[in-house]
């Protein structure tokens, strides 16, 4: 049988019946682990990176700005780290585009 998950998965024998954990799928008596074609599923990004680039700062220095579908961006900039909002190069680059 296939079954998609990303979890570690293991068979289970409780009163004569065979279960996948940690679902609780019940599967015929005896299924073993290797019966079991295990399919990972596709990692999904909800939220990806749109724009990726380096903007220079005042000092000939470069950030590195990402702004994501969503509209949110990050920059490798101290200013970001600590506010956590929109810096001079995340509105830099946002004026790009
Ligand atoms: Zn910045």
């Amino acid at each position: 049988m296939k079954l998609e998950t990303s979890e570690t998965i293991a068979v289970v024998n409780i009163n004569n019946k065979s279960y996948i954990v940690p679902m609780w799928l019940e599967v015929p008596v005896g299924t073993k682990l290797s019966d079991i074609e295990v399919i990972r599923p596709k990692k999904v990004d909800k939220n990806p990176i749109l724009i990726n680039e380096m903007v220079k700062g005042s000092k000939d220095n470069e950030y590195n700005v990402k702004i994501y579908k969503d509209g949110t961006a990050t920059c490798e900039c101290w200013g970001y780290k600590r506010h956590r909002k929109d810096c001079k190069h995340i509105k830099k680059l946002r004026l790009q585009i």
